[in-house]
């Protein structure tokens, strides 16, 4: 049962690599409910459900994950700190070591001030770095070009979050009632240009975009910024999809 030595893909040393590590993270399963009880979970391809054709239910064992990608130190220590962040964020997990969040709803959006920039940004970024990195059909929209893949890398690795106009995303709540989307993990889908990628969690839609030009400007408040606030646009089910058209069709 020994693992296997090589080298892991965070911080490059010749170690013994895990047997599993999740490429989207097991809390996303879990905290939102999407376990089935026998254990399996469903996902859809957005791609082809947004293109009107049936919605094709694939059903799994577990989360995505992979085996030997990174070291014990890599997955359990760096990248969990940025994921416990996180759980206190997107779930409401409380925890006493994080400072006291402001939250302010209206119809529109949710807004959340007083986060930690460093921690919820480069969660968000172990995402998409990770599914790029990882071999599972699942994911094989999701490529990056060596340099963002290396850049990506070193800020996850090192801690370095860099500035608002660095990897920005924008993220999306469901505010509707659609289940498909509710209760599903989407297959990420890339842009047209291979600059663009949406990932589909229960009830949250990240889109990641090395350009912003692409998208209008209305829209770009709904960023994490260093400022330590982050804003969550709400869209109902119909908005949804008509942003999957916008963006993909
Ligand atoms: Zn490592």
């Amino acid at each position: 049962m020994g693992m296997n030595v090589g080298k892991c893909n965070l911080c490059l040393q010749e170690r013994p690599l895990l047997k599993k590590s999740h490429i989207i993270p097991d809390f996303i399963y879990r905290e939102s409910n999407i376990y089935h009880k026998d254990h399996t979970i469903h996902k859809i391809d957005l791609t082809q459900s947004f293109r009107g054709n049936v919605t094709k239910r694939g059903k799994q064992r577990s989360g995505e994950y992979e085996g030997s990608i990174l070291c014990q130190n890599c997955d359990g220590k760096i990248i969990k700190e940025y994921e416990d962040y996180a759980k206190v964020i997107l779930y409401g997990k409380e925890s006493s070591n994080v400072n006291k969040l402001l939250y302010s709803f209206s119809y529109g959006e949710i807004a959340v001030e007083n986060i930690d920039y460093r921690k919820l940004k480069l969660f968000f970024l172990s995402i998409l770095w990770r599914a790029a990195i990882s071999s599972r059909p699942f994911f094989k929209e999701i490529i990056l070009d060596e340099k963002k893949l290396e850049e990506l890398r070193e800020m996850i690795f090192t801690g370095n979050p860099k500035n608002n106009l660095d990897f920005p995303m924008l993220f999306f709540l469901d505010a509707g009632d659609d289940p498909r989307l509710k209760q599903y993990i989407g297959q990420p889908v890339a842009g047209i240009d291979n600059n663009s990628f949406l990932f589909t969690f229960p009830g949250i839609l990240v889109y990641y975009l090395f350009d912003t030009g692409i998208i209008p400007d209305k829209l770009l408040k709904y960023q994490i910024l260093n400022s330590g606030d982050i804003r969550f646009m709400r869209l109902s089910s119909k908005q949804i999809w008509e942003l999957f058209r916008f963006l993909f069709g």
